[in-house]
């Protein structure tokens, strides 16, 4: 009897699943079985520049999926390492697979667009049936066309003449219940327990997944602890918690008036749960939805349906970008939406490198950055305006380092690193594309203050400052020096002095950027057409 097999990708999780629907609906009628399948690919987005913190998010992911299987299902997760082109016709034919189901990868990161045409091509050959249906994103990207507007208030407006709906989350329970037990537990799948940490049985060996493990032995990921726990039953429990119990917060909900240094949540902090699927962002739209309806509520773009417009925005945005040059969306060469600006690169010269290196370290001298990119490494999940601190100190704010290199940090910390949100956000906050304001520069003193004035959030993050004065919690330089002594920290022994003096580099960068645009404006070309799309 042929069987199915649904191949999760982006989607860990069994809400809103039609692919799945669909894969146990073919079983239903062909009497066959269904194959729940997860490929560890170390080469893929997720996983080729990866913290250990996010490593551990994915395999408490799939850890949740393969148990969630088993108790509703009887069934299990299949999880396999290596190329998916590699190791998925191996398993087509040992199971004699006749149709695959998977949630369409609409990101346009390079390698997941060529690991999918080369498996669509491969199912081809050995005729087998691909059913790849749009889960993770509102909508299809298609129906946006092929010439979404370059600013959000012009996609907004696109938005507001859209045809095709938002797409209804579909109904899991429809899922039918596995009632052979047998039904997919192929023990000859199974390895004896193995070292690494993943307490059931895969086709995983420690040798496949050390290149996952890219930053630290075992021994230390396993003693990581974190704030947020990956896999379903905690995104959907986070949604329940965050956004379900608090009807009015969610109505009133405006981005600019969150905190970047609240100690608990100011926002939803599901990102990372709908990164990986393991939450559906239809689900998190037509939650807010049911509560918009009870009351008036706050509008996009700083309201919670207006976040996840910016989420569709990002990603037609990467998706327009690589259509005209492929793989230009991440780097400034060729991305006909990237202004180009002379930036250093941390590999120019050593002073470079060392200002790069205590910035990702969270050793700036400035404690609210350092206290941002501490929590970075140290949780993976820090708050947008946090984000937007951090990037603009690295780029035009402070070190006038590229974007690029900043967004290679982000992507190898965050639990919620995105090929398109990323690359967006830091090209909008480097003012490289989208955003051009850059006489609006973040002060790394007075910013963190309008939140935080006792400086809670740095005395958690970086402990050298926690006795310090009030006073001086953001500037600690200033503090006498009978004072740093008396707190336990002496200003450039114990924490560092600030590598850059913030008043004289950004005005300086200031003139840098206003140089380049004007360069640029005269030079013409691409850069010039998206400085205009921006102005506009
Ligand atoms: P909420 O404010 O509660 O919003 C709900 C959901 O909307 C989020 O979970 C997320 O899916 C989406 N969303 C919110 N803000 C944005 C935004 N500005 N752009 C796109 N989608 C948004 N977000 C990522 O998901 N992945 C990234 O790799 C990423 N990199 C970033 C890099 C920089 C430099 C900056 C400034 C922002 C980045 N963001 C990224 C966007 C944003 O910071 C996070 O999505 C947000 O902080 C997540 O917190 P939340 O879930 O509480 O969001």
């Amino acid at each position: 009897m042929p069987a199915t097999m649904h191949w999760f990708r982006r989607g860990l999780r069994l809400h809103d699943q039609p692919a799945l629907v669909k894969s146990t609906q073919i079983a239903k009628e062909t009497g066959a079985k269904v194959y729940p399948v997860y490929v560890l690919d170390p080469d893929c987005y997720q996983l080729l520049r990866c913290s250990v913190n996010r490593a551990n998010f994915l395999l408490e992911a799939l850890r949740d999926l393969d148990s969630q299987l088993r108790v509703r299902y009887s069934s299990r997760l299949f999880v396999v390492a290596g190329k998916p082109q590699d190791v998925l016709p191996q398993l087509w034919k040992k199971w004699g697979i006749a149709a695959i189901t998977t949630d369409a990868d609409q990101t346009s990161e390079p390698y997941a667009l060529s690991r999918d045409a080369a498996v669509r091509e491969l199912a081809k050959k050995n005729s087998i049936q691909m059913l790849e249906v749009v889960t993770e994103t509102l909508r299809d990207m298609a129906s946006y066309g092929d010439h979404v507007p370059e600013t959000y208030g012009g996609f907004t407006k696109l938005w507001g003449t859209m045809k095709t709906p938002i797409s209804k989350e579909v109904d899991t329970p429809t899922l039918p219940p596995f009632e052979d037990k047998q039904l997919l537990a192929d023990k000859t799948f199974d390895i004896p327990a193995d070292a690494c940490g993943i307490p059931w049985p895969t086709t995983v060996s420690r040798d496949q997944l050390t290149p996952i493990w890219n930053r630290a032995d075992m021994e230390a990921a396993k003693k990581k602890t974190s704030r947020h726990p990956g896999g379903e039953t905690e995104g959907l429990a986070r949604l329940k918690q965050h956004v379900v119990e608090r009807k009015q917060w969610v109505r009133e909900f405006e981005k600019p008036k969150t905190s970047p240094n609240s100690l608990g949540f100011s926002t939803t902090a599901l990102s990372m749960y709908i990164g990986l699927g393991c939450v559906s962002p239809r689900r998190l739209y037509w939650e807010v939805d049911k509560i918009y309806k009870t009351g008036a509520h706050a509008q996009p773009p700083v309201s919670l349906h207006g976040q996840l417009m910016w989420r569709e925005f990002n990603i037609c945005m990467a998706r327009q970008a690589n259509r005209k040059v492929p793989g230009s969306w991440g780097q400034m060469a060729g991305n006909y939406l990237c202004r180009p600006m002379p930036w250093k690169s941390p590999t120019d010269d050593a002073a470079t490198a060392a200002q790069y290196a205590a910035w990702r370290d969270g050793k700036t001298g400035y404690p609210f950055v350092d206290a941002i990119m501490r929590q970075l490494r140290q949780e993976g999940f820090i708050h947008h305006l946090g984000r937007h601190m951090v990037a603009c100190f690295l780029t035009r704010g402070d070190l006038w380092i590229s974007w690029e290199a900043g967004a290679r940090v982000f992507e190898e910390e965050l639990l919620d690193a995105d090929y398109a949100v990323n690359n967006f956000n830091w090209l909008w906050l480097s003012c490289s594309g989208f955003f051009y304001q850059y006489f609006r520069c973040y002060s790394p003193i007075a910013f963190g203050k309008k939140t935080d004035p006792n400086g809670d959030y740095i005395r958690k993050y970086v402990p050298e400052l926690k006795s310090f004065d009030k006073k001086y919690i953001y500037e600690p330089w200033r503090a006498p020096i009978v004072d740093q002594k008396k707190w336990g920290c002496v200003i450039g022994n114990d924490y560092p002095k600030p590598i850059v003096a913030h008043d004289v580099a950004s005005k300086a960068n200031m003139s840098k950027v206003a140089s380049a645009y004007a360069a640029f404006k005269d030079g013409g070309g691409g850069a010039k057409r998206a400085a205009e799309a921006a102005d506009g």
